[in-house]
C-alpha cells in the first residue's frame, strides 16, 4: 500500500498538525506517513466504540484500560475487504483497526508501540527470534511451543527490544509486519480537545477558508448566472462549502436530493441546516423510484449501479431542468475522497446535466481540514449526528458502496428499514439459490464478487453471476455461428427502437408481418413484437449497435430520464407510450448516454451475445 505523508505531529503538544509549524508553540511537526488516499479525521465516538470493539475482542482491553482516554486520535481510512482505518495517536500509527468478515467482529492490528504495550501487559504473547525476519511472510523454522494459541504475537529480537508483529495460524508463524526504524516508537501521549488541534492550525484553516472563499467570488464573477444552487447532501463536505459560499457573500438556493433512501438524520439535517440560515430549500425527490425499479432490475451493486441513474440523475434532472435551467451548482467534492474522485477537476460541467455547472470550493481539502474549519466556523454541531455514530460517508443506507460495519450501524439505529432491505434480500438471494452467507456477508453488493473476498470467506467461485441473473433475463439462442435469437421478456418498444435507430444511423424499415428489420452494415435485426422475439445476424462488428439499439427498446422502464434531458422535446412520454419527433431529433445522443436500461441491457446481451458469436 504507497505511504502518504498528509500530516505532521507536534511532540511538545500531542496534537496532528496539516501545517509544518504548530500553531500553539511554534515547534515544526515530525511527519506522519499515512497510507492510501490519506483523507485523516478526527476519530469519533462510534471510531472509539471500534476501536474498543477491536481491543476487546483481540486482548480483552479497552482503551479506558491503556490510559488512552482523552488522548487525540486521527483515523485514516485504509484499502481493506470491509471497515478498515488506521489509527494514529500522538504522531504514531498505533494500529490498524477493520471489520473481518470472516468472524463478522471488529479486529485490531497493533503496530510497534501498542504492540510493546500490550505485550508489557501480558496481553500479547511473545515470541523471540534470534534473526530479525526480512519483511511478511511465513517463518518456517519458527517452532513456538504448544502453549501458544492462534492470534497475534509480538516479536522481540535476543536483546529483548520488539521487531515486529506475526500471527500464529495453526501452530505456524506469519509475520506481518517488520518495525522500520523511523516508525515512531514513542508517541507523545496529552490529553488535547479539538479546539486545542484548531489552535495549532490556525494558520492552514484561514488560508484554506481565505483561497475557498475567493474561489467561490471569482466563478460567480466568471460566469454571472442568475441561478445559484448548492447541492446539500446533508453530509459535511456540503455543510462546509455551504458555509463557503455565504462567506463569499453569495445566497444560494439549498438543493437536495431525496433517493427514497435517506436516513431519517439526513432528511432532519438538510432542514436544520436551512432553519440556520434561513436559506429556501428545492427538493428534488426520487419517490418509491427504487423500490418499483427494483422488481425489474434486480438488486443494484457496485458493478451494476441502475439505481445512481434512476435515484439521483433523474430527480435532479428533472429540477434543474423545471426550476433552474442554466445554473451553478456549488458541490462538496474533495479529491480525496476516493479514486476516482482524484482526478476531478474543482470546475466543470456534468457530461449528463450540460445546464449546469459545478464548482468544489474545497476540492483539496482532507477531511481533517473540513472538521477543522467547521469547528472554527462553530457549525460542527451542525453537521449530521451520523458522523458521531461510526459512519464516515452520508449517503443511501443501503448502498452497495457501504460495507458490512457501515449496514450493521443501520440496523442498530433504524431497524425498521434495515430489516425491509434485509427481507428483499434473502426472498430474493433464496429464489436464486444462495444461501445464508450470501445474505449475512451482503455479497449481492457485487455482480462479479472480488475473487479476494470468495477467497477469504472459502467460497466457490461459482457463487458469480452476471446481471442477467438479477434481471432473470432469458436464454440467447444460437441458430448458427451468425444468428442469434432472444425473446423479449417485457415487450419491445418500436418508438425507441426508431429514436435509437435514427440517433445511431441505422436503417429501420417497418413492415406488415415481421414488423420491423433494423440493419447497418451487413448485420441485420428482425423484429417481431407478436412473438416477442429479436433474431440478430451478426455479419460484422454493426450488430452491437444493433444490440444496444435493441437493449434500450426491449428493456425500457418508463422512468422518462430520457425526456428530460432532451432539450429539444423530441421524446415525449405519453401514457407509457414513448413518442419520438424525428424532425426535431439532433442526434446529440445525450437521451442515449443517461438511459439505465441501454447500459444495463446492452451489458446483459452483450455478454450473451459474445459467448454465442463468432466476431
Ligand atoms: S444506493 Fe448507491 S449506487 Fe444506488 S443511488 Fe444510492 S449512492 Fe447510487
Ligand atoms: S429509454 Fe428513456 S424512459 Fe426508457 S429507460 Fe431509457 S431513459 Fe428511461
Ligand atoms: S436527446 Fe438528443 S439524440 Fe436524444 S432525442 Fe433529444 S435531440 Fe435526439
Ligand atoms: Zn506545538
Amino acid at each position: 500500500m504507497p505511504r502518504v505523508k498528509r500530516i505532521s505531529w507536534c511532540q511538545n503538544c500531542g496534537v496532528p498538525l496539516l501545517q509544518k509549524v504548530c500553531g500553539i508553540c511554534g515547534g515544526v511537526g515530525t511527519d506522519v506517513e499515512l497510507t492510501g488516499l490519506a483523507d485523516p479525521r478526527p476519530a469519533f465516538e462510534g471510531d472509539l466504540r471500534h476501536i474498543n470493539d477491536g481491543l476487546k475482542n483481540c486482548f480483552n482491553t479497552n482503551l479506558s484500560m491503556l490510559g488512552l482516554d482523552g488522548i487525540p486520535m486521527i483515523v485514516n481510512r485504509i484499502p481493506y475487504m470491509d471497515e478498515a482505518v488506521e489509527v494514529v495517536i500522538g504522531g504514531a500509527v498505533v494500529a490498524h483497526v477493520f471489520f473481518d468478515l470472516y468472524t463478522m467482529k471488529w479486529k485490531l492490528k497493533p503496530f510497534r508501540w501498542l504492540c510493546k504495550r500490550l505485550a508489557d501487559e501480558d496481553l500479547l504473547p511473545v515470541i523471540k527470534l534470534y534473526s530479525k525476519p526480512k519483511g511478511k511472510g511465513l517463518i518456517e523454522d519458527a517452532s513456538p511451543s504448544s502453549s501458544y494459541t492462534d492470534g497475534y504475537v509480538a516479536l522481540i529480537d535476543k536483546n529483548e527490544q520488539s521487531i515486529g508483529l506475526a500471527e500464529l495460524i495453526g501452530g505456524r508463524l506469519f509475520v506481518l509486519k517488520v518495525w522500520s526504524e523511523n516508525e515512531c516508537a514513542k508517541p507523545t501521549l496529552t490529553r488535547r480537545s479539538l479546539d486545542d488541534i484548531l489552535k495549532a492550525n490556525m494558520e492552514r484553516v484561514e488560508i484554506a477558508r481565505s483561497r475557498a472563499c475567493k474561489f467561490t467570488t471569482k466563478i460567480n464573477q466568471r460566469f454571472s448566472l442568475s441561478n445559484l444552487t448548492l447541492a446539500y447532501s446533508g453530509g459535511k463536505d456540503s455543510l462546509a462549502t455551504l458555509s463557503i459560499t455565504l462567506e463569499a457573500g453569495l445566497d444560494p438556493t439549498l438543493v437536495f436530493n431525496d433517493t427514497g433512501l435517506e436516513l431519517p438524520e439526513t432528511i432532519d439535517n438538510v432542514w436544520r441546516v436551512a432553519d440556520r440560515f434561513s436559506l429556501k430549500v428545492s427538493e428534488a425527490s426520487a419517490g418509491d423510484a427504487f423500490w418499483r425499479y427494483l422488481d425489474i432490475y434486480g438488486p443494484p451493486a457496485r458493478d451494476y449501479r441502475w439505481c445512481c441513474k434512476l435515484c439521483k440523475l433523474a430527480p435532479m434532472s428533472r429540477l434543474y431542468r423545471g426550476v433552474f435551467g442554466e445554473a451553478v451548482s456549488f458541490i462538496g467534492q474533495r479529491k480525496f475522497e476516493s479514486r476516482s474522485r482524484r482526478r476531478s477537476k474543482a470546475v466543470g460541467r456534468n457530461r449528463l446535466l450540460p445546464n449546469v455547472i459545478y464548482c468544489a470550493p474545497i476540492n483539496d481539502w482532507t477531511m481533517l481540514d473540513v472538521w477543522l474549519y467547521l469547528r472554527r466556523m462553530k457549525l460542527d454541531t451542525y453537521a449530521n449526528p451520523l458522523y458521531h455514530e461510526g459512519f464516515d460517508r452520508i449517503g443511501c443506507y443501503l448502498c452497495p458502496y457501504c460495507n458490512v460495519a457501515e449496514f450493521r450501524e443501520v440496523e442498530n439505529l433504524h431497524e425498521d428499514l434495515w430489516s425491509k432491505w434485509l427481507h428483499y434480500i434473502s426472498v430474493w438471494a433464496s429464489r436464486l439459490g444462495y444461501d445464508r452467507s450470501y445474505v449475512d456477508r451482503h455479497l449481492w453488493r457485487w455482480v462479479n464478487i472480488p475473487s479476494k473476498i470468495l477467497k477469504t470467506l472459502n467460497i466457490h467461485s461459482s457463487i458469480r453471476m452476471d446481471v442477467a441473473n438479477r434481471i432473470g433475463y432469458s436464454e440467447v439462442k444460437l441458430c448458427d455461428g451468425s444468428v442469434a435469437r432472444l425473446s423479449i421478456p417485457r415487450g419491445f418498444d418500436l418508438n425507441l427502437m426508431d429514436a435509437s435507430c435514427y440517433i445511431y444511423g441505422i436503417d429501420l424499415k417497418k413492415l406488415k408481418d415481421i414488423l420491423a428489420i433494423a440493419s447497418i452494415g451487413s448485420s441485420r435485426v428482425y423484429i417481431n413484437i407478436k412473438g416477442r422475439e429479436v433474431t440478430i445476424i451478426m455479419r460484422d462488428e454493426g450488430w452491437k449497435l444493433l444490440l444496444k439499439a435493441v437493449a434500450r427498446s426491449s428493456f425500457c422502464a418508463k422512468c422518462g430520464l430520457c425526456v428530460d434531458t432532451c432539450s429539444v422535446k423530441a421524446l415525449i412520454l405519453s401514457d407509457d407510450k414513448m413518442v419520438f419527433e424525428r424532425r426535431l431529433c439532433t442526434r446529440c445522443g445525450l437521451c442515449m448516454q443517461v438511459c439505465p436500461s441501454l447500459s444495463i441491457g446492452s451489458k446483459v446481451l452483450l455478454n450473451r451475445f459474445r459467448s454465442v458469436c463468432i466476431f
